[in-house]
């Protein structure tokens, strides 16, 4: 049986793990349990199902203190990072708990129109492909809705942090864990028993993801990448502890969040000051090292590919005609190597235009634009070029004008005067414009992509008692007001 192992990206040497790969006709045999056990867990009451999932979220709980280090281990990811990243998803898994009922209840309406059920109905076997970045939250942003919602889930998450997902999907009932990289990826996204079907990466799998769905008429949540613009309006005011929220913004997880700061727009004036405030801030808050060491912020990159794939982007912008200057940002924590491991030293690359690949493509890594701007119609194009459209924010001492730019972004989600995941929020709704994706997580709508309407109705003219219609005839409504004009079609009589 192949196996995919797992070394730390901290330290090369060190095997954190392993899983077991997936091959396609093993993916089938899970998908058809999943399918087997719809029936059983859809059956139950929405009650039953979220009381399941509590017990679920409590023994993730109880487990935090073990998985976080797990966590830590496979992604790079610093261990309060790891810890919190744990956290939320438990703090999400309780959200769900609490909202599903109301918001995956029937309506019905009993009125003089008739009698109208709106039913709340799971699809079936969810099928979710999540990455690396995010391996424990991106996965339980599905399951959560999902279960809850009474569907069965089959799980791949990516090869590059399988551990803890693992763990924490184990935890949870009417999941299924199938590993391995593209192919079963495909071979559960193209599935006939997959009803719906959850997807978080990049444009590329995206785009084969979406094709395997397409193909067999399965529909799909798709969450992009981003290429997250930070626009400054001239009247920003930021204290010492904003510029630490915004570097930190860009930098956690080695920059390697979707809803990273990916580009910051600042007013040509003021250039010179900000550029000062935020590299004093970095150097503050920005500890490069081990992610286990408790005084380190980041960690190193996934892996070998990504450090020359970002190595490479840096380089690009500082030669040629390109023109960029680059600073490194932030410190290294005591004693650390970074030969041991993927470690990309963070930096902040000014005197870039917007055409330079490292601004007009998503990094996914520890590098930073920082771009000059002289008019609030110029930023606004600018931010707004490109075929991605995540997140965005806005950052002024006049919140009306904040909310006011915000509004014209092109992005699923535009935080003001902070970005990235201190501007969540549990009850709002988070997904992508343009290529960065379709369908959307966290909130009400979160919940509702995993249940389609299905309806039962009775037109009070076939109730009991009730006057009839003529044969053909269409419903009642607005048009029977509307002057029928000479030569339009006549409904029957
Ligand atoms: P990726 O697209 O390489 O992989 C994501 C998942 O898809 C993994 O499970 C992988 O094994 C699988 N996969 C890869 N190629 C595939 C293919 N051809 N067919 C089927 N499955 C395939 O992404 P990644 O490197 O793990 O994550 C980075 C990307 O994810 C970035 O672009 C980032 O912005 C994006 N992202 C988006 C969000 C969001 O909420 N919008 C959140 C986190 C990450």
């Amino acid at each position: 049986m192949d196996l995919i192992t797992r070394e730390n990206p901290a330290r090369v040497d060190e095997v954190v793990g392993s899983v077991p790969v997936t091959d396609p006709a093993a993916v089938d045999a899970a998908v058809r349990r999943a399918d087997d056990a719809f029936p059983d867990w859809s059956g139950l009451t929405v009650a039953e199902r979220v009381a399941a999932l509590r017990r679920g979220a409590d023994t993730v709980a109880a487990r935090l203190e073990e998985l976080a280090p797990l966590l830590a281990r496979e992604s790079g990811k610093p261990l309060a990072d790891s810890r919190g990243e744990i956290g939320f998803a438990v703090t999400f898994l309780r959200w769900v708990c609490d909202e599903a009922p109301a918001v995956l209840a029937a309506t019905e309406i009993d009125d003089d129109a008739g009698r109208l059920v709106v039913r709340r109905k799971p699809y079936g076997v969810v099928g979710c492909v999540t990455p690396w970045n995010a391996p424990v939250i991106l996965a339980v942003l599905k399951l959560g809705p999902a279960l809850a919602a009474g569907n069965t889930v089959v799980l791949k998450p990516s090869p590059l942090a399988p551990l803890t997902v693992t763990e924490v999907a184990a935890a949870l009932p009417a999941v299924q864990v199938v590993h391995g990289g593209a192919e079963t990826g495909r071979a559960l996204a193209g599935h006939p028993l997959v009803r719906k079907v959850a997807f978080t990466g990049g444009d590329a799998a995206g785009r084969e993801i979406a094709a395997a769905a397409g193909a067999m008429i399965t529909p799909a949540v798709l969450e992009l990448g981003g290429n997250d613009p930070a626009v400054f309006l001239p009247d920003f005011a930021l204290s010492g502890a904003d510029y630490e929220r915004l570097v930190m913004a860009s930098f956690a997880t080695g920059g390697q969040v979707c809803m990273a700061a990916k580009r910051l727009y600042v007013p040509r004036a003021r250039i010179a000051e900000f550029t000062e405030a935020y590299l004093a801030a970095a150097e503050r808050v920005l500890v490069v090292g081990d992610p286990l060491d408790p005084g380190v912020t980041m960690g190193p990159v996934i892996s070998a590919a990504a450090a020359a794939r970002i190595r490479a982007l840096v380089a690009g912008a500082a030669g040629g005609t390109a023109g960029g200057t680059v600073t490194p940002l932030g410190r290294s924590a005591p004693g650390h190597d970074p030969a041991s491991g993927y470690f990309v030293t963070p930096c902040l690359v000014t005197g870039l235009d917007d055409h330079a690949p490292l601004v007009a493509q998503e990094q996914f890594g520890p590098a930073v634009p920082l771009l000059a701007y002289d008019t609030e119609g110029e930023v606004l194009a600018r931010a707004n070029a490109g075929e991605l459209g995540l997140a965005a924010s806005v950052w002024s001492a006049d919140e009306e004008r904040a909310f006011a730019l915000a509004g014209r972004l092109s992005a699923g989600f535009v935080f003001v005067n902070t970005h990235n995941r201190t501007g969540m929020s549990l009850r709002a709704p988070f997904g992508g414009v343009k290529r960065s994706g379709y369908g959307r997580e966290y909130g009400r709508e979160g919940l509702l992509e995993y249940v389609q309407s299905a309806v039962v109705h009775v037109p009070a003219a076939f109730r009991p008692g009730g006057p009839g219609m003529a044969p053909g005839a269409y419903p009642g409504g607005v048009h029977d007001e509307i002057p029928r004009a000479a030569g339009t079609v006549q409904p029957p009589p």
